[in-house]
Formats: C-alpha cells, sequence, structure tokens
C-alpha cells in the first residue's frame, strides 16, 4: 500500500480567485513527466486524498500541483487555504500513464487539454525527451476566459525557443480573444478548425493525441479522432489516442 508522508508548503500563487498553483518540498520518489501524485489532508478525523498532476520537471525543485477550487468540494477548497509554512500529506509514490514512455514512435504529438489538466502537458514540455523524439508538438488548452489560459509565460518561452517544432492554440468558449478559437475541442477537430489554424494533418499514420481533462470533453474527442479512425491506445492493442480523465 502507498505511504503518506508529510508535505510543506515553500509557495503558493494565484491564477485566478479560483486556480491555484502549491509549491511544496516532500520526500517522494522520483517521477516521470506527465504522473500524478495522491495529496491528502485530515478532515474531522478522516485522511482525504485526491489525485493531482505535478507540473515539474522529473528533478525539478519544489514540486508544483496546480488546481482549481471546486465549489463544495471536500479537498480542494482546503487545499487552497495553505500557506507558506503549512504541512499537508502526500503519497510516496506518483503513479499514471499519461506519460512519453507509453506513446508509439510517430512524427507529431497533440496535447489536448481543458483547465488545470494542462498541468501534465507543461510537466512533460519542460523534459529534453519530448523536443528530440517529435516532429512537432502541439499543445491545446481549452478554458471558459483568457485569465484562465495559465502558465503563458512558460508557454510562451517553449514557442521561442522551439518556433518550428512548437504550436500553441488556446481555446475560449465564453469569450471571444484574437488569435484563440472561440468553442470546442472536438467541434474544432469534427470542421477542420484546429488543423487549419496548426497547418499539420491529424490523423492515424503521423498523429498521436494525448487527452487530459474532463470527462465529457473526453469522450466528445475522442468520438470525433473515431472518424479518422484513431483509435485509443493500449499497450497490447498499440491505437492513436491516451487519455487521463481528471473528473
Ligand atoms: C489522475 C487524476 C489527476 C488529477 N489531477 C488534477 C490536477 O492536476 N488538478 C486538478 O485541479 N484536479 C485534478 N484532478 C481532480 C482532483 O483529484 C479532485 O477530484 C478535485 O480537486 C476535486 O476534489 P474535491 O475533494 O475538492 O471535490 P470532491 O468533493 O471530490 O468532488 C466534488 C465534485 O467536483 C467534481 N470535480 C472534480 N474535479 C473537478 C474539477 N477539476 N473541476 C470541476 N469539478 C470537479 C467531481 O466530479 C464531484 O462531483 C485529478 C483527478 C485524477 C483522477
Amino acid at each position: 500500500m502507498a505511504q503518506w508522508t508529510k508535505a510543506q508548503v515553500v509557495a503558493k500563487h494565484y491564477w485566478t480567485e479560483r486556480l491555484v498553483s502549491l509549491q511544496f518540498e516532500a520526500d517522494i520518489a522520483p517521477f516521470k513527466a506527465g504522473q500524478f501524485l495522491r495529496c491528502g489532508l485530515d478532515i474531522d478525523g478522516d485522511r482525504v486524498g485526491r489525485a493531482y498532476s505535478l507540473v515539474n520537471a522529473p528533478g525539478e525543485h519544489p514540486f508544483e500541483i496546480y488546481f482549481n477550487i471546486v465549489a463544495g468540494g471536500q479537498l480542494s477548497p482546503r487545499l487552497a487555504t495553505l500557506e507558506v509554512g503549512d504541512a499537508f500529506w502526500t503519497h510516496e509514490t506518483s503513479n499514471g500513464f499519461l506519460v512519453l514512455d507509453e506513446v508509439p514512435n510517430v512524427p507529431d504529438l497533440w496535447l489536448l487539454s481543458t483547465g488545470t489538466a494542462i498541468g501534465p502537458f507543461i510537466s512533460m514540455l519542460k523534459t529534453a525527451e519530448i523536443w528530440q523524439r517529435f516532429e512537432h508538438v502541439v499543445l491545446v488548452h481549452a478554458v471558459r476566459t483568457a485569465e484562465e489560459l495559465s502558465y503563458s509565460e512558460f508557454i510562451n518561452n517553449m514557442l521561442k525557443v522551439h518556433t518550428e517544432k512548437f504550436h500553441f492554440v488556446p481555446f475560449i468558449s465564453r469569450e471571444q480573444v484574437v488569435n484563440s478559437i472561440h468553442g470546442r475541442i472536438p467541434a474544432a477537430i469534427t470542421n477542420l478548425q484546429l488543423e487549419k489554424r496548426v497547418g499539420l494533418a491529424l490523423n492515424a499514420d503521423r498523429s498521436h493525441v494525448m487527452l487530459c481533462g474532463n470527462s465529457g470533453m473526453i469522450e466528445t474527442t475522442r468520438n470525433a479522432l473515431a472518424e479518422r479512425d484513431m483509435i485509443r491506445h493500449r499497450r497490447s492493442v498499440p491505437g492513436h489516442v491516451s487519455t487521463e480523465k481528471y473528473f
């Protein structure tokens, strides 16, 4: 059984009123980019734990999680009240298969996220491996309003460093904003808007898609990709689509 260990908050950042990053130190085992860690607090005598993706590259300190305060949620509103110096619990080991090791060798990697599910992709973008392995890396971040486009400084820096290789497409559903797509990811796959915007074909011959976010987005995007014969990837049956569902 996974063991709990104490973590200590070393920094906290509010991106918006409900989007928070906590940086912390803890004695956790080495992890792969894209993996998640169970974090917890003792609430009314019970330890309440939830999974949170690490935003870090392996080996990078301090550790960081990025989450939204879910109204009425058991853990996330309480995690957000922690201040520098406060302690919480984490598992000693990280888990998850949304990692680069699991991606077949293809030219193009598409990373499609909603909301805080951009976290594991930021972790992957911080590794040397992603830039060595793929000809093109496309990051899609779907949010409701422009202020929710977190990590933009890091993304803009990656765009400068990997000019030919890296493509970033923000989707904003509730506002019309220049240079972003107004709408949702599955529709933009079906009507080809996403491919036209990036200037790359999205197909079973050259692409692998990683999806991370809410179940609605994952299901509808998987259906849109199935129309192109892009199927779920399994170790035993290689395919083109890997997923991680947050809720
Ligand atoms: C593998 C994995 C990795 C995850 N990584 C992250 C992460 O990096 N960042 C992050 O913000 N969340 C992440 N989550 C979700 C996280 O584990 C919690 O579910 C979330 O923080 C809500 O917990 P809570 O105790 O506050 O709410 P709960 O009391 O558990 O749930 C309240 C309700 O909120 C819904 N809900 C859960 N998550 C969200 C959400 N993100 N937005 C809106 N509604 C939600 C649930 O469906 C539930 O109905 C991850 C989940 C999984 C399975």
